[in-house]
């Protein structure tokens, strides 16, 4: 755990959050300026600062297929929903505690900006 991490604060309950699924190794909440109208980031209670720090395959596996249970819980499964991981400055990674945006509930265009 990191202290001043924003995430794993979160994850001790230490700021508020729209929690959507917790588990003993993951948790999942709305991000607080959502992109589409389903906007999720889902991240482990470990705290590891990108993918380029995570060495755990099955944490990386968790967290997509917690993803892929959200979409089917919010109803957007069939239709259809984008999951993604930025990672440092050139993808606009702003929070340094790994995390996978499940974003869906319209359409969106690709390729990403
Ligand atoms: P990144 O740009 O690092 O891939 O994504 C960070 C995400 O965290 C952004 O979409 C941003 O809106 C979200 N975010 C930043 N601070 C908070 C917060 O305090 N609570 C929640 N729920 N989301 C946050
Ligand atoms: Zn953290």
């Amino acid at each position: 755990m990191s202290a001043d991490c924003l995430f794993c604060k979160i994850v001790r309950r230490e700021i508020p959050a729209k929690l959507v699924h917790e588990s003993d190794d993951c948790v999942a909440f709305r991000d607080i300026d959502p992109k589409a109208p389903v906007h999720v980031l889902v991240i482990p209670r470990e705290h590891v600062s990108s993918l380029n720090e995570a060495r755990d395959a099955s944490m990386v596996g968790r967290l997509a297929l917690v993803a892929a249970e959200i979409a089917r819980k919010e109803g957007i499964a069939d239709a259809g929903y984008r999951t993604v991981i930025n990672t440092n400055r050139d993808a606009g990674q702003t929070v340094f505690h790994i995390h996978l945006h499940l974003l869906g509930g319209r359409s969106l265009s690709w390729p990403p900006g």
